[in-house]
């Protein structure tokens, strides 16, 4: 397994749409344990392809304490949403911020599994929140997004302005 670079806002790929996954295959399902490595180190509790910069419609998320319950959803779809939950939310692309975002409080969605079979499932709470959060990234969208633009401008600059510091320290 390898640890892959995560796309940082506000990088242009992160913009990318995403293509649907065509075959699930162990070239595919090595992505899939890479991603998995990179999002527990990070750590965090959901991927998305795109931040990786891999413009394929997959995830990967896991929002239990023990880390011991993956889900790996390949070309997702929504199938339904009600209710409406607000929650902080944060983004392995946006490091250090928080905000609070405003999404479906529970969904059920239809995917491909690592086998290339396909499941139907529901979600509520965290894991409905974290799913619809990685289907954002699959549409060039972050959750920066839902601020106000004053906001994410001022995330923006502050990132920038980090990144350059840490080159600084490098070079
Ligand atoms: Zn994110």
């Amino acid at each position: 397994m390898a640890k892959l670079k995560i796309l940082e806002f506000p990088d242009p790929r992160l913009r990318t749409r995403a293509a649907p996954v065509e075959t699930v295959d162990d070239a595919l399902r090595t992505l899939i344990d890479d991603m998995f490595e990179t999002m527990y180190e990070a750590p965090g509790i959901g991927l998305a392809a795109t931040q990786v910069d891999v413009h394929r419609r997959l995830l990967v998320a896991d929002v239990s304490s023990e880390k011991n319950e993956p889900y790996v959803l390949i070309n997702p779809e929504i199938l339904e949403k009600d209710g409406v939950a607000v929650s902080e939310e944060g983004c392995l692309s946006v490091p250090g911020y928080y905000e609070e975002v405003e999404r479906a409080e529970h969904i059920r969605v239809r995917f491909l599994d690592r086998d290339g079979n396909e499941v139907e499932m529901e979600a509520e709470g965290l894991l409905a929140v974290c799913i619809q959060h990685e289907m954002d990234h699959l549409e060039g969208k972050l959750f920066v997004d839902y601020l106000s633009e004053a906001k994410r401008g001022r995330i923006r600059k502050r990132l920038l302005r980090d990144r350059r510091h840490q080159a600084a320290d490098v070079a």
